[in-house]
């Protein structure tokens, strides 16, 4: 029986990330705006965005190899990276109003400066990196980046992966000082506050169960108490499905035709995280590595410093793995559920054409503790079993469709809206880039739903965002202006001094 009804101008569904970076720019353009907001969890971030359940890399593609491919021809195409790294300006200048404004305070809470490094290993990688840095170092995005081979160079850069190695093993990294590591986990509760304190009203305990279009356009949402038990019913003229892993069995509630022949798959994570302080103080950077051949991109190993709640650790991962779940909270029904009528042509194609990777995360899985140290070992030749401990990370579905270039059931590795026609309801799939370019893919929400609006919102977005419709490669004195103004107010000029204390890091596994 239903217990409660309300109208509003927006629900939000999910309290991740990319839900509290759509409320905070609908409240900032449209501070009346009535926004309900839904999750079936007892507090914000505690998903996906969460920071032990996901890397924390703010991507800017200055350390992620697989966002350049060397083409057929021998050229390097950096087109990815470039996207990656405006779509990353992008929340560094949203960040830095909010912080500017006051909305958000203490940005050293949420972003800090870390250098990011491409570590590789072997002549024929080497050769790849050296092609890549001369393809990146001629553009303003990446200026400041540094290549070497040589060892006394790198054992400044990454002392505790250059220790205990010959000197003559073949190794090469590429740095750049203005990569950050970002507590996404943090930045989602601060705005959730902020949210509150913008008269949006925010729920947790509420699972959203099923939602239909009326007649009128506006949609209804069957939403059940997890506390009480009851079912409530709200209604709202736009929708946004921020439901993390879980977006898409919503999306296939809302019957939009967008939602058809569209599948998931998911895949886990594992982090390595090192609980000797002496190790951890050795180490002061995001070092990717290379995928290794058969490997998906998200399985690329990296060593990173982070900062979570003001203090040092060294994290090693993700490794990728499968369980069926769309959520690290959800069901081992989750990917059975997810085939319908119109998507199991889509999912049996997907999986005939990802056998290997199946089997791939199906191997990782069953790894043991040592086997994960052998991995480690390539980068920290000489670590203890001992001072490294296994934590769970979050759930990353990727999309799989049908399209053009690959055919019925192909896997998409990217960050995606679904919408419908109408713009009422818009849903997003995918993991990566993620959070890192929440502010870009909702500004192409708001383009795709609220047309009309955006006429009239534009001028303050591009106070917010000084490079909102420009390219900040082609325009080098915004770009200038852009680092300097999101450097400053956000404190990325210079590496802050954390604790560590390993004592209290995370649940185990
Ligand atoms: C292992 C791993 C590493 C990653 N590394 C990085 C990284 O280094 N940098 C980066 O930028 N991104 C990274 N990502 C991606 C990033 O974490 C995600 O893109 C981002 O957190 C997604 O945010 P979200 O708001 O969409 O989802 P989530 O944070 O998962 O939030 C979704 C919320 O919806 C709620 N919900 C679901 N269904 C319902 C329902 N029916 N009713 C009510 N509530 C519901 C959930 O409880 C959850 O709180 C990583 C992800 C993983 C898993």
């Amino acid at each position: 029986m239903s217990n409660r009804e309300t109208d509003t101008d927006v629900i939000l569904i999910g309290a991740g990330i990319m839900s509290a970076t759509l409320g905070i720019l609908l409240k900032e353009l449209s501070p009346d705006m009535k926004i309900n907001v839904f999750e079936k969890l007892s507090s914000p971030g505690e998903e996906s965005s969460n920071e032990w359940n996901n890397a924390g890399t703010g991507h800017a593609a200055l350390c992620e190899l697989n966002y350049t491919k060397e083409k057929p021809d021998g050229t390097m195409d950096i087109s990815k990276a470039i996207d990656v790294n405006e779509q990353f300006q992008v929340s560094a200048q949203f960040w830095s109003h909010l912080v500017k404004t006051g909305l958000l305070k203490n940005p050293e809470e949420f972003i800090r400066p870390l250098p990011h490094i491409s570590m590789v290993q072997g002549e024929d990688n080497i050769r790849f990196l050296k092609k890549r840095f001369d393809a990146m170092a001629e553009n303003p995005l990446f200026t400041g980046m540094e290549f070497s081979d040589d060892p006394e160079v790198l054992k400044e850069w990454m002392p505790l992966i250059m220790a205990n190695r010959q000197d003559n093993e073949p190794i090469a990294a590429t740095k750049i000082d203005t990569g950050t590591d970002v507590n996404f986990g943090a930045l989602t509760r601060m705005l959730f506050d902020r949210l509150v304190k913008e008269d949006v009203n925010v729920h947790y305990h509420h699972m959203v169960q099923d939602l239909k279009q009326m007649k009128d356009g506006r949609w209804l949402l069957k939403i059940k108490n997890l506390e009480t038990g009851k079912l409530d019913v709200h209604t709202a003229k736009f929708v946004f499905i921020g439901g993390g892993g879980a977006s898409i069995h919503l999306l296939q509630k809302s019957g939009i035709p967008e939602s058809k022949h569209i599948g998931g798959f998911p895949v886990s994570g594992l982090f390595m995280v090192c609980n000797n302080p002496e190790v951890i103080e050795q180490h002061n950077a995001k070092v990717y590595g290379k995928a290794k051949v058969g490997a998906p991109p998200m399985s690329v190993p990296h060593l990173d410093t982070r900062f979570i709640d003001d203090k040092k650790s060294l994290l090693f991962g993700p490794f990728a793995g499968f369980t069926p779940k769309f959520l690290k909270t959800g069901s081992y029904m989750d990917l059975v559920a997810s085939v319908k009528p119109n998507n199991v042509l889509t999912m049996l194609s997907g999986g005939a054409k990802n056998l290997s990777l199946t089997q791939y995360l199906i191997q990782q899985v069953i790894q043991s503790k040592e086997q994960r140290m052998e991995e480690l070992r390539e980068f920290v030749p000489n670590a203890k079993s001992e001072d490294w401990d296994l934590v769970v990370a979050g759930q990353r579905v990727q999309v799989i469709k049908d399209t053009d270039a690959g055919g019925k059931g192909t896997l998409q590795f990217g960050t995606e809206l679904v919408t419908s026609a109408d713009g009422s309801i818009s849903a997003l799939l995918g993991a990566s880039p993620g959070a890192s370019t929440a502010v870009h893919v909702m500004l192409k929400l708001l383009a795709n739903c609220f047309p009309q609006e955006l006429e009239n919102w534009e001028s303050q977005i591009k106070e917010m965002i000084p490079s909102y419709g420009k390219s900040l490669m082609d325009n080098e004195e915004l770009l200038k202006h852009v680092h300097q103004y999101t450097a400053e107010v956000l404190d990325l000029n210079e590496v802050k001094p954390a604790d560590h204390s390993p004592e209290d890091l995370t649940p185990q596994i």
